[in-house]
């Protein structure tokens, strides 16, 4: 028997879990995600799965991470597609000259 640290529930099925020096007793996953999940900075979202780290802060995905470093810069004054990676700005010019030829 033993008491969750999130709601109290005393469960004979309790479960701890350890990450890094931390330690809590469950009863369920989702009081365990709710008290040892990371938060995505971005929106606000537990990070279930393992996330996107950029520059030792955790997103939820891709495009939060990309999200908060535009954030992080001053007002862009190029268009959005300046972001774009070049990879596909590359492949679009490329579909352009199919079209042009
Ligand atoms: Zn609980
Ligand atoms: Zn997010």
């Amino acid at each position: 028997m033993a008491v969750c640290d999130t709601c109290g529930n005393d469960d004979q099925n309790a479960f701890s879990i350890t990450r890094g020096s931390d330690t809590g007793t469950f009863d369920s996953f989702e009081c365990a995600i709710h008290t040892m999940a990371s938060r995505c900075e971005t929106c606000g979202c537990r990070i279930l799965g393992h996330g996107v780290e950029r520059n030792g802060t955790l997103y939820c995905c891709a495009h939060c991470s990309q999200q908060a470093s535009a954030a992080a810069q001053p007002a862009p004054s190029a268009p959005v597609i300046a972001s774009v990676p070049d990879k596909q700005v590359s492949r679009w010019k490329d579909d352009g000259g199919a079209i042009s030829s």
